[in-house]
């Protein structure tokens, strides 16, 4: 008796428990969440995959001993399906071929079926991973255990919730932890959820976790295509893979069952949803879903959020702490270079190049590290000072060097270079700041004999690209590496003895309140890419802002100083962690709209709940970037000391909202916990 289809609800009830709790915590609308949680395949309306089985008739079941002598192959074949039903691919694979499956079906003794890949239809194997369970667990040898790391694996409950949060430097062994942990929970025949910020970075954390365990790994991120995504949603959901990483969307994946949830680099600012209604946080609601099933929850980070401190400070998590490198390889030296009328050849100061060269001349290799965000390379009028401007943005746009255009970074705007300046007419065009592909050129010229490999979204899109990368990388042979923020993500570079920060003064004066602790994690997350070898690294920092204290307390203390200090001021200012805050933004043909309409909504808030400083009101004002695509964005935040209060205020405004006249010819959403205000 087979069911055509798997009948058995998509997702548990645990999960649209779940999914329900994250639509009202962050306001957004049910179907939006669920479409969030769903393959887009289902989400369409398409079947889950299936596979061609084949069976005996009831006449084949009936064929006396002894029948088709005359034809041994499909007598074996017979023999084979009497023992059970089979996979179309398992009987090719046998050696049967589909002239033997013809001969069979022609004298109606078998007949295939599609079966569900997902599910347990049939009775067999209702849960793989247990039925593995005689082959070994592991590939290879676990690794010893440090003190520290012995007790952060003991830490952690073998059952039941409970949020941990595991702050080591890059290289302090929390992938080992992580693999332990994993290890206990896949022992006991229960799968292991584990999300990152970006797969396809970090080739060599998925290698580790397929190299420990005899167990399948499925891989949800944004490089597969739907049927691949399909495949190992159904995988995770049926416990046919012991072991679920995936990016952002993954902490809804279905699990038969679950035994632990784990973040890595859970202070990314990627784990945050930043487009659309659904704006969630796979971080947090990673650590409602272990509650929700029961599980323990393991946070890990060099940097940790300052919200996860703030939990730990509050005993809500469980702190961990990994002190020290493996292998004893030691904390890099910093130091600052004081940039202020510095002569720069190209943004390189002398200290720098003349380091770079000593480093490269031992044998060793250089990390660049450009914010191409920052100060990515634009057209300048040396005549009348014009830049080059997206006409869609507030924003300028960015010379591309390989394509010969001009490109908006906010809108994807593209224009031909042009000859002359729009403003004066004048011919001396000048391209000003540093962006990857100009660094690159830039060390091409001033080390012609050494290979130079930059690393950014516009180099690493061929597919591939990054792991011929990493391959060169790893070769040892010396080389300077430049690139984005892309190279501050879970890479491991033994060789590389020396990173240069070209300019750290952006993050030290932006509107974001949270651009100082960006900052400070990004420095010491590409710190952390210095020296992991027997060589001890050095950090050059360029700034024109070398008396900074906050580049002064992050130079020189460890990354927990800085926190505390940032905490400090946080608590001062009554921002979150301490405080809670949400976002209403608006985008709108024009300002006067956004703003109105933003207006209206502080003024009908205000009549529920007067300012406070418990409810603190902060806008409307326009976003700092205030046009994008030719539409004007506006923000209104609220800042509340109660959450509830909060959540009472943001549901009054988006059933207004949701009912206004004016808010439909406007895009507006809501954000809460707002990570990136620009
Ligand atoms: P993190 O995840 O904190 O960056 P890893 O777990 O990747 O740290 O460990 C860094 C390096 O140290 C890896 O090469 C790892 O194999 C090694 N390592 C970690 N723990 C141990 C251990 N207990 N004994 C020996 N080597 C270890
Ligand atoms: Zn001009
Ligand atoms: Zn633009």
């Amino acid at each position: 008796d087979f069911g055509p289809a798997d009948n058995s609800p998509l997702l548990t009830s645990r999960l649209l428990d779940l999914l329900e709790w994250a639509s009202s915590y962050y306001h957004a609308p049910p179907g939006e969440a669920l479409a969030t949680a769903l393959p887009t395949i289902l989400r369409n309306g398409g079947p889950l995959p299936s596979e061609k089985y084949w069976r005996l008739t009831t006449r084949g079941m009936g064929l006396p001993e002894g029948a088709l002598q005359r034809a041994p192959k499909q007598a074996a074949l017979l023999a084979v399906l009497q023992q059970g039903e089979a996979s179309h691919q398992s009987l090719l694979d046998q050696g049967f071929g589909s002239a033997h499956l013809k001969a069979l079906v022609d004298k109606s003794l078998i007949e295939n079926y599609q079966r569900p890949l997902d599910g347990n239809q049939g009775g067999t194997n209702p849960n793989p991973n247990q039925a593995l369970a005689d082959k070994a667990l592991l590939k290879e040898a676990a690794l010893a255990l440090s003190a520290d790391q012995r007790q952060a694996l003991a830490a952690i409950p073998p059952q039941g919730y409970q949020c941990l949060l595991l702050d080591g430097e890059t290289g302090s062994g929390k992938t080992e932890v992580y693999l332990q942990a994993i290890e206990k929970v896949l022992a006991r025949g229960k799968q292991a959820l584990v999300l990152v910020p970006e797969i396809s970075l970090t080739p060599q954390t998925l290698t580790r976790f397929s190299s420990r365990f005899n167990r399948t790994v499925a891989v949800l991120h944004s490089g597969l295509n739907d049927k691949q995504r399909l495949q190992a949603w159904c995988a995770a959901r049926t416990g046919n893979a012991a072991i679920v990483i995936g990016t952002r969307s993954a902490v809804f994946t279905p699990l038969l069952n679950p035994g632990i949830i784990i973040v890595d680099e859970e202070h990314d600012s990627s784990f945050k949803q930043q487009e659309g209604g659904f704006r969630y946080s796979a971080r947090d609601v990673a650590i409602m879903r272990a509650r929700h099933e029961d599980v323990p929850v393991l946070l890990g980070s060099a940097t940790p959020s300052l919200e996860s401190l703030y939990n730990c400070e509050r005993e809500r998590f469980q702190y961990l702490k990994l002190s020290g490198r493996h292998g004893g390889a030691s904390q890099p030296n910093w130091e600052l270079v004081d940039i202020r009328r510095l002569q720069l050849g190209a943004g390189f100061s002398g200290a720098a190049i003349s380091a770079m060269s000593e480093e490269l001349n031992a044998g060793h290799q250089v990390l660049v590290f450009l914010n191409r965000r920052g100060f990515a390379s634009t057209l300048l009028c040396h005549d009348c000072g014009w830049t080059a401007e997206c006409k869609r943005c507030d924003a300028r746009l960015t010379y591309h060097q390989q394509s010969a255009c001009l490109c908006c970074h906010h809108c994807d705007y593209r224009q031909g270079v042009p000859a002359t300046c729009d403003a004066c007419g004048g011919g001396q065009l000048l391209y000003l700041g540093q962006g990857t592909q100009r660094g690159e050129s830039t060390l091409e010229a001033l080390f012609p004999d050494t290979p130079i490999i930059r690393i950014d979204r516009d180099s690493t899109r061929r597919k591939h690209a990054m792991s011929d990368y990493m391959a060169e990388i790893n070769s040892g042979k010396p080389c300077i590496l430049v690139g984005t923020q892309m190279l501050a993500k879970g890479h491991h570079f033994p060789n590389i003895t020396l990173v240069v920060v070209l300019d750290a003064d952006n993050g030290l004066f932006s509107p974001d309140f949270r651009a100082t602790e960006r900052l400070g994690q990004l420095l010491t997350q590409v710190a952390g890419r210095a020296g992991r070898g027997d060589h001890r690294g050095r950090v050059l920092i360029q700034s024109h802002h070398c008396d900074h204290p906050l580049l002064n307390l992050l130079t020189q203390k460890p990354y927990s100083d800085f926190a505390q200090h940032l905490m400090t001021e946080r608590q001062l200012n009554a921002m979150p962690p301490t405080a809670n805050m949400a976002l209403i933004r608006v985008e709108a043909a024009s300002a006067r709209d956004a703003e109105q309409l933003l207006s209206a909504a502080r003024r009908l808030c205000q009549q529920k709940i007067a300012p406070s400083p418990a409810l603190r009101y902060i806008g409307p004002f326009p976003a700092p970037l205030e046009r994008r695509n030719q539409r004007y964005r506006y923000q209104l935040a609220m800042v509340a000391r109660d959450r509830s209060t909060l959540h009472h205020l943001l549901n009054q405004t988006s059933h207004w909202l949701e009912a206004d006249k004016q808010a439909r010819k406007v895009r507006w959403s809501i954000d809460v916990d707002p990570q990136d205000m620009s």
